[in-house]
């Protein structure tokens, strides 16, 4: 075949897409992006001082086979592997990740009051139809109370009895009653739980530095600052906002798919049915915090949740620990880096002014800094990202099956976190994947593992 594959977006997926294209010898094909910069969410800039970032502590870990072979090829021996060390910080105490599976670090009447919580959750006869109901019957009141209901809460900004629980597999650990009172009992420590226990870190330019890689596999085929507006599905154009314009005739889509939907067109066929289902895909968004710090920092933490209300971000990373190059010059004995995700929502706005203050503020009120550390602040940088987490809402689904037939029907293959709207399948590698094994199903008749 010789028809022409067009793709939307440079991140994750859009890039796995194009490798794969190079790979199979596939010549007829492009790529549009809207920013002057490869790897979308998952790309890493460097401040004025010198201080690298992402956007949000990125870890990278995966079992597929095709990605980590990708990641070997691209970066070789040039990354750090890390063990995770994850903690909570909860109402000035710490408590080892996964909360659930460490409650014996709590104070003893509220291990006690989890413990019940969970035991009666034995007998809760309620039906399950949403999220919040998922987690007091799972977890119990406790448990439910303390830390999953306000987390979950901090990190989605989204009603928790709007969102479905259909996506937690790998995303939350569940333990059984015998494993808690064990690990209370014999005051085990248990916090290997999650596919992300061990994972890499790129040694140069954060996580960026490895999406950069794909860059000489893109080079002759990319433009740059090129934000699609409008797709004309009766004569497969796309057409950008500065006026330019291609034909496809295989369109691969990884922006925000309830946008994209918005910019379809068709004198032929009826689209209002799909900007009914789009309005149904809701996301939060994340304002990045980075703090760089004329300090060591000493310790071996990687990351820290935060579920209590009075710390405005839901989860800390200790940026510098995951490679020296993340601060100026490589020097971890002169500056450290610390790197705070703030979330909002159509239901719970921010005001961007306030975000970076309010985070300082939060960090010597739980601890983690000083009063006297204010002063060895060398820089902040605040990004905020508009579209961070596709919600898994209760109506996703439904829509998603829609809009999705309708697409295919059109030669168009949305892909990716917000491509397919699904946060359970919305890693870096099922990114870079779905790119792959779309591509592969295009051009090889291939079935598609990873989305579905
Ligand atoms: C806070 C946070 C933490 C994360 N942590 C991890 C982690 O620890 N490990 C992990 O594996 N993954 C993590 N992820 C997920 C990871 O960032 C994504 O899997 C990945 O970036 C998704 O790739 P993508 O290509 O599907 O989408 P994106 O990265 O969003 O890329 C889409 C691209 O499309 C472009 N685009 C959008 N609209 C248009 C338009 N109209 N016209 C042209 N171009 C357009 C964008 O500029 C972008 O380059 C995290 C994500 C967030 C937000």
């Amino acid at each position: 075949m010789n028809k022409r594959i067009v793709i939307i977006g440079a991140g994750p997926t859009g890039l796995g897409a194009a490798y794969r294209l190079k790979e199979l010898g596939y010549e007829n094909w492009v790529i549009y992006e809207k920013d002057d910069y490869i790897g979308g969410l998952s790309s890493s800039f460097k401040d004025e001082k010198g201080f690298t970032w992402d956007i949000g502590g990125h870890v990278m870990f995966s079992n597929n086979q095709y990605f980590n072979n990708l990641v070997d090829h691209l970066i070789g021996a040039d990354f750090i592997s890390h063990e995770r060390e994850s903690w909570i910080r909860m109402n000035g105490r710490w408590i080892p990740y996964p909360f659930q599976n460490n409650i014996r670090y709590l104070p003893e009447d509220l291990t006690r009051q989890c413990l019940e919580g969970l035991i009666s959750a034995q007998n809760d006869k309620r039906q399950i139809s949403n999220f919040e109901d998922w987690i007091y019957k799972t977890f119990g009141e406790g448990i439910a109370k303390l830390f999953m209901i306000p987390y979950n809460m901090k990190v989605w900004k989204i009603p928790l009895n709007q969102m479905s629980y259909n996506w937690i597999s790998e995303r939350i650990s569940i333990v059984s009653i015998e494993r808690i009172t064990k690990n209370i009992t014999e005051e085990l420590d248990d916090i290997n739980w999650g596919p992300n226990n061990k994972f890499k870190f790129p040694l140069y330019g954060g996580t960026g530095g490895f999406f950069n890689k794909f860059s000489p596999f893109v080079k002759d085929k990319i433009s740059h600052k090129k934000r699609l507006s409008c797709i004309d599905i009766d004569s497969r154009t796309v057409i950008f906002d500065d006026g330019g314009e291609d034909k496809y005739d295989i369109l691969i889509n990884t922006s925000p798919l309830d946008l994209f939907i918005r910019m379809v067109k068709s004198k032929k066929r009826d689209t209002a049915h799909l900007l009914e289902k789009a309005y149904h895909l809701k996301h939060s968004g994340v304002y990045v915090v980075g703090i760089g710090l004329n300090k060591k920092t000493e310790g071996t933490k990687c990351w820290v949740y935060f579920p209590d209300e009075d710390i405005p971000f839901y989860r800390m990373t200790y940026f510098s620990r995951y490679s020296p190059s993340n601060v100026p010059n490589g020097n971890t004995d002169v500056y450290s880096s610390l790197m705070c995700e703030v979330s909002f929502s159509e239901y719970k706005p921010m005001v961007e002014t306030e975000v970076t203050g309010l985070t300082v503020n939060g960090l010597v009120k739980a601890g983690i800094l000083s009063e006297g550390d204010r002063e060895n602040i060398a820089s902040t940088w605040l990004k905020k990202i508009d579209f961070a987490y596709p919600a898994p809402t209760l109506e996703r689904d439904d829509s998603l099956r829609e809009i999705q037939l309708f697409l295919e029907n059109n030669q168009i293959y949305s892909r990716g976190r917000f491509g397919a709207w699904k946060y359970e399948i919305g890693n870096m590698d099922h990114s870079v994947m779905m790119g792959v094994e779309v591509v592969n199903r295009i051009l090889c008749s291939e079935k598609e593992n990873v989305w579905r």
